[in-house]
């Protein structure tokens, strides 16, 4: 098994799923490190990610 880790700074969680590098720094989640353009997310940071991400979505379908 690859030991993917949770790539949010301060976390060291188990992944669950991994996204790119700056979609996830997008959805306002900090990287532990600079480097790699994929990025590892635990349960909860996978959670706060998505969470993040519909509400981005939710405002540009509200024209702003
Ligand atoms: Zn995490």
């Amino acid at each position: 098994m690859a030991e993917d880790k949770c790539g949010v700074a301060g976390c060291n969680e188990p992944a669950v799923k991994s996204y790119s590098r700056e979609t996830v720094e997008k959805a306002g989640l900090k990287a532990a490190e600079e480097k790699g353009k994929r990025m590892h997310l635990c349960k909860e940071h996978n959670k706060q990610f998505k969470k993040a991400t519909k509400e981005e979505r939710k405002l540009e379908s509200l024209g702003r």
